[in-house]
């Protein structure tokens, strides 16, 4: 469920229409709903509470789907952790209130002084990849006499469907030690004065639709802990990643938070572990849409009708790079009859398509819709490809709504673009 609703036709966040948002703030433009933030966090929530079995789990929100500070203020109320990609994103989730503590640095490829800056946070763990990571960290931890609390992430090489682009759980992929190495580097890491492991990760994919992948991986990782824990090690915590798919319009139904926790209790309830998990999508897609403009409404001789919008691929980037389907929902009440549309973007590539052969209610020049479900990986992907200025967001609350990130101007833009010393 979500709060972008049709009233008397005219589609609502919450308690603002967004045609007074597209007004004041202009097209393109991105609306988060709170509530529906705070909503889809306690579902997720709740469902892991509902299992005594499974204690209180960090659930670190993965801040690369939609990392605006004012977004992670909302979860970081709630109690949320955050699990970061990079420096830029541990500073914006230490911006937003979200304590050290709670923040879970992961990432294939994180440079010495990310690691160092992490370090020096005190980030909850950082989710180490390979062995020359774990050196580097150790390395640095040293250094700066401290230990490191570090948690192996794993490839527990399951495949979990969902786009190729997207999945990161196979052996093939770049993500993770296999169990093999991760018990050799436990062993290492227990024995090094900077170093303090405690425990294992994974994170097998995105918008994975179906619990057999995720059992699968958990099953076999609770019999790592276990391994682990023979080969006499404190395995303390069980990082259980994101990836829950959500229910994007026309698509088949993702497991209910519901059955994603029993399932977990069932596998690994009585593992005695301190449980985290990364869901990112889960809690942002449906809580945001991309509110855009039709510039123009024209018609090829042989018949195919196109709608090209103020929004294009560098605003929304998932249907070009994952053939991603988002429902397209006219802002204003209509009684104009269904024709198919391709509805593109500006962008001089045929790749900003956002759909082909669309079926939706006849649209013209000025007319305003909403990509829905663009809460995860919109604003978070956004370019200025093109020289088109990053695309700015609004979070609504209740009858309220704030801009939380603002169009920047063209003089912006080019402001940091120094001409050669001899041009
Ligand atoms: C992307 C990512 C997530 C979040 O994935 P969602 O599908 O958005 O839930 C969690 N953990 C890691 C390590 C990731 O890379």
């Amino acid at each position: 469920m979500n709060h972008f609703e049709t009233r008397s036709g005219d589609l609502y966040c919450e308690d603002v229409s967004l045609a007074a948002i597209a007004a004041a703030v202009g097209t393109p433009v991105y609306v988060y709903s709170q509530a529906t933030l705070e909503r889809h966090f306690h579902v997720f929530r709740e469902a892991l509470r509902s299992h005594a079995n499974l204690g209180e789990p960090l659930i670190a929100y993965a801040v690369k789907a939609n990392g605006n500070v004012s977004v992670l203020r909302v979860l970081g109320a709630l109690g949320a952790g955050a699990d970061t990609v990079s420096e830029g994103e541990v500073r914006r989730a230490l911006a937003a209130g979200i304590p050290a503590s709670r923040i879970v640095f992961s990432g294939v490829g994180k440079r010495p002084q990310e690691i160092e800056f992490a370090l020096r946070a005190g980030v909850a763990e950082i989710n180490v990849e390979s062995e020359p990571e774990l050196d580097l960290i150790a390395a640095i931890a040293e250094r700066l006499t401290l230990q490191a609390p570090v948690v192996f992430r794993v490839n527990p090489d399951v495949e979990a469907g969902g786009h190729a682009k997207i999945a990161t759980g196979k052996a093939e992929n770049k993500f993770g030690v296999s169990f093999t190495e991760a018990r050799r580097l436990y062993a290492k890491a227990a024995d090094h004065p900077h170093l303090n492991p405690l425990g294992v990760a994974c994170h097998i994919g995105s918008q994975i639709i179906d619990l057999t992948p995720f059992e699968q991986a958990f099953s076999k990782m609770r019999g790592l802990v276990e391994t682990l824990r023979a080969e006499g090690h404190s395995v303390e915590r069980l990082d259980l990643g994101g990836g829950l798919g959500v229910p994007y319009f026309n698509m088949p139904e993702p497991p209910s938070p519901a059955d994603y926790a029993a399932m977990i209790a069932r596998v690994i309830g009585d593992l005695d572990v301190q449980l985290a998990f990364e869901p990112g999508r889960m809690i942002a897609a449906n809580a945001g849409v991309l509110v855009a403009q039709v510039l123009h409404r024209h018609e090829r001789p042989e018949g195919r009708k196109f709608l090209v919008l103020d929004a294009a691929m560098n605003d929304l980037l998932r249907p070009a790079m994952y053939d991603a389907f988002h429902d397209i929902r006219p802002i204003a009440a209509t009684n104009a009859e269904p024709e198919p549309f391709d509805v593109v973007g500006p962008v001089c590539e045929t790749g900003d398509t956002f759909t082909r052969d669309r079926v939706m209610p006849s649209l013209d020049s000025g007319d305003l819709v909403a990509f829905m479900s663009a809460g995860a990986y919109g604003a978070a992907m956004a370019s200025e490809y093109n020289s088109r200025p990053l695309v700015p967001e609004v979070l609504v609350h209740g009858d309220r709504f704030a801009v939380i990130r603002r169009r920047p101007t063209y003089e912006e833009m080019l402001a940091d673009e120094a001409p050669a010393d001899w041009l």
